[in-house]
């Protein structure tokens, strides 16, 4: 699989698109939005920079991974020659729907479709093409350069062949896959979603404080990030609209989102994005964070 499609340029697209590129793969990235094409080619240059800083590629390794990438804003004409597609677009049912329709007519009859939902179901999205067996998940992690993690999700419908073409294609970009099966919140949200819902709740009912809550988690279980300031990197809102699919998925009430998740993500207080979640947020202090995981 030479020629790779990426669809949507923003957080993750931009990342998809500069694993691809450096491992040596022709990458077509489309984007609706040009400013977002032009964005994520600013990204992916300053990502690149940062590796080229440490030591880890060369200038002309640089130039030649920004050289493999061509930007379109037609889904159609971007994913003609495609030998595989991941899309990575808004996390909604029904644009995801269309662009599938879309590159299920345009793209080689070949052509593996991946997802990289967080979220929705992979059955879900496979029944809106004529080719579910070729419908995969390969949910990356943010900042894609730096997690070595795909989830590689199987719907219903999913052939071997197709799980084995993927779990093969993410070892030769020195990720590492691990192959799970299609329900709420796969593997990677389905734990970690209640493990920030109940570190809210533990706030909510006073138990302990913001900062007390991230350093017990932080230096009692060695995560490198606590719960909350983690909820405020992925983003209230994703967190909530994650939840749902939980509670909704399974119909528990154990997956009940905290009324104070609710409450914030009503207010505006999204985290990072918006400037505040459960801590404050300056414009630098975002990049200063992923920059320092870029280091490692
Ligand atoms: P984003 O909002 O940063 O980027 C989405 C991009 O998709 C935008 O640039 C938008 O213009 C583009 N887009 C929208 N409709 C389109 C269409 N019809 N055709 C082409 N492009 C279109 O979102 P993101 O955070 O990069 O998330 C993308 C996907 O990755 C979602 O499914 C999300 O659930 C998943 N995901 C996100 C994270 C994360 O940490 N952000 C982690 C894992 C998976």
């Amino acid at each position: 699989m030479n020629n790779i499609t990426i669809i949507g340029s923003g957080t993750m697209g931009n990342g998809i698109a500069h694993v691809f590129a450096q491992g040596g793969h022709q990458v077509a990235l489309i984007d609706i939005d040009p400013a977002s094409l032009e964005r994520a080619l600013a990204t992916i240059a300053k990502n690149l920079d940062r590796q080229v800083k440490k030591e880890k590629i060369t200038e002309v390794d640089k130039e030649e991974t920004l050289g493999r990438i061509t930007t379109f804003t037609s889904t159609e004409e971007g994913v003609k020659n495609a030998d595989l597609v991941v899309e990575a677009a808004t996390e909604n049912f029904e644009i995801k729907k269309k662009i599938f329709e879309t590159m299920d007519a345009h793209a080689p009859q070949g052509a593996i479709l991946a997802t990289n939902t967080s979220s929705i179901s992979l059955t879900q999205i496979a029944a809106t093409t004529k080719r579910p067996d070729k419908v995969i998940g390969m949910h990356f992690m943010n900042p894609v350069p730096v997690m070595k993690l795909i989830e590689v999700i199987r719907g219903y419908a999913t052939s071997d062949a197709t799980t084995t073409a993927v779990m093969e294609m993410s070892q030769k970009l020195g990720k590492v896959p691990v192959e799970v099966n299609d329900y709420p919140g796969f593997v990677a949200n389905r734990i970690l979603m209640p493990m920030i819902n109940e570190a809210i709740i533990t706030l909510h009912e006073g138990v302990a404080g913001v900062e007390e809550i991230d350093t017990v988690m932080k230096l009692g279980m060695a995560h490198p990030m606590g719960p909350l300031q983690l909820a405020d990197f992925i983003g209230l809102d994703v967190c909530l609209s994650i939840m749902h699919v939980l509670y909704e998925g399974f119909g528990n009430p154990k997956y009940a989102p905290c009324p104070l998740l609710v409450n914030m993500v009503t207010a505006g207080y999204l985290g990072a994005k918006s400037g505040e979640g459960f801590y404050k947020y300056t414009p630098g202090s975002r990049d200063s964070v992923v920059s320092e995981m870029f280091s490692k």
